[in-house]
């Protein structure tokens, strides 16, 4: 699909909504122009030269009325995001003008762009691949630094291209089968056919699972890592919380962009973006008995990816610290002994009897003592292992993720099918399959559903 397929004219607000200095109102298709110019006084936009912006006033040609002044882009296809004609409308006159301007575009020939169209157009037009795509709303989404390179990164193809290597190897593989079948009258074709098949999938299912290996890290960079900040009242919880809050690392986003109703609160923690769960229960500090119970903390324990558990180092240890130690065993944790600049009480005998001496860590969130170590360790929980370099490709999505295990087995199916002396045709069915699970990650193979179900989860406008 190399070639520009005819669309109707799409049009959006592209910015967010809300009051802004300008907001940006977005018209792609071929009749971009002609459109944008019923409703423009100011030049003829369809002589201006392409990459241009123009001043000029947008009027209600029913009365005459002038709705805002604005400045046009004129972005002439292909070189623009969708490879089609393209207007940009920079308003300034607030959301109700903003909105006109939107609804003069509707009554003369545009009609309201879905979700995610543009960059769905940029797809179907063959100026991006799908992994790039997906990047965009990474992009959107990123909740820090390192999550953003690692969507410049995808969006630059380099993931593409790895798939794309993958892919190649594979079909020189079968091209190679399909050259052996035509010689079947020497009896060694046979055994050298299987040989290098072998060969082929054992280096390509090696390659796969290489990228596989950075799915959970890729995850969590794009969704947070889901925390849990669990202990009974008093140890400490709100202090630590404030501190981690407060040290200009909050970030407090809307999902998706598009449902505005879930509000999830971030910290970005040595670029790790921790996800907390139920802060609700601990963000008051003023607190006398928190509202925060065993149940409530059983229920964010399940939920979390990580469990900081405080306990009082200032104090001895209650049954209630020793239930929740027993709730957070099968999770990863870390066992944060606070107030460690009061004299200690808690007996750490009793406690490294059920915790790795690796997995406390003493702080005194009063003084913000060894909250560094702290943050380090959270870091280093998750990165362990990975090389954690600007050039890293990191497969992120459910949906890549899924099709390389897919991939995976196909090569498996393969690799058995050596092992039990099957004939190599059916033996190349297999392998063909991997080929075609791995051509879907990049939309080399793709269908319409999981088009629309892809691009339906981007903000309006994009
Ligand atoms: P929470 O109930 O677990 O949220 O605990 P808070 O954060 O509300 O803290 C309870 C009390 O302990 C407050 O008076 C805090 O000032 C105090 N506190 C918290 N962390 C420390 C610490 O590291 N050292 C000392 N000395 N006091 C602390
Ligand atoms: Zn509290």
């Amino acid at each position: 699909a190399n070639t520009t397929t005819e669309f109707d004219t799409i049009a959006a607000i592209s910015t967010p909504p809300g009051e802004g200095a300008i907001s940006i109102v977005r018209l792609s298709g071929e009749d971009a122009l002609p459109i944008a110019g019923k409703i423009f006084k100011g030049c003829d936009l369809q002589s201006v030269a392409s990459h241009t912006i123009n001043y000029g006033h947008i009027i209600d040609p029913e009365n005459g009325e002038v709705v805002d002044e604005v400045m046009v882009s004129v972005l002439r296809a292909p070189k623009t995001y969708t490879r089609e004609e393209m207007v940009e409308i920079n308003t300034h006159g607030g959301i109700v003008a903003t909105n006109h301007v939107l609804q003069l575009l509707l009554s003369h020939g545009a009609r309201l762009a879905e979700p995610g169209e543009y960059t769905k157009r940029a797809f179907l037009n063959g100026r991006i691949d799908l992994t790039q795509a997906e990047s965009v709303m990474d992009l959107i989404r990123a909740k820090t630094d390192r999550a953003m390179q690692v969507a410049v990164n995808q969006l630059d193809g380099n993931l593409s291209r790895l798939i794309k290597n993958i892919r190649q190897e594979i079909l020189d593989a079968l091209a190679q089968v399909e050259v052996n079948i035509d010689y079947p009258e020497y009896d060694a074709v046979e055994t050298m056919t299987t040989q290098m098949l072998l060969e082929k999938a054992t280096t390509v299912k090696k390659q796969i699972e290489q990228l596989l290996a950075t799915a959970s890290q890729g995850k969590v960079l794009r969704e947070g890592l889901a925390t849990a900040i669990v202990g009974r009242p008093n140890v400490g919880k709100s202090s630590l919380l404030n501190y981690l809050l407060h040290e200009d690392k909050a970030i407090v986003t809307d999902v998706a962009g598009t449902t505005r109703d879930v509000i999830e609160e971030y910290v970005n923690v040595r670029d790790v973006p921790l996800k907390l769960i139920d802060t609700a229960g601990i963000r008051e500090t003023s607190d006398k008995v928190e509202k925060i119970g065993v149940e409530r903390s059983r229920q964010a324990i399940t939920q979390a990816d990580l469990v900081l558990l405080i306990l009082d180092n200032s104090e001895a240890l209650t049954d209630e610290d020793r239930a929740l130690l027993t709730a957070t065993q099968a999770k990863k944790r870390l066992i944060i002994l606070n107030k460690t600049d009061l004299p200690v009480k808690l007996d750490e005998v009793e406690l490294q009897q059920t915790v790795a001496p690796e997995d406390i860590i003493a702080i005194s969130a009063l003084t913000a003592t060894g909250v560094d170590q702290l943050e380090q360790r959270i870091a280093d929980l998750f990165w362990g292992g990975i090389d954690n370099s600007q050039s890293t490709t990191l497969v992120s999505n459910a949906r890549q993720i899924g099709l390389l295990n897919q991939a995976k087995q196909a090569l498996e199916d393969v690799l058995a099918g050596i092992k039990a002396e099957m004939p190599v045709d059916l033996i190349q069915i297999d392998m063909t399959r991997s080929w075609e699970l791995l051509g879907e990650i990049t939309g080399d193979a793709y269908q319409d559903e999981l088009l629309n179900q892809l691009f339906s989860q981007f903000c309006l406008g994009k």
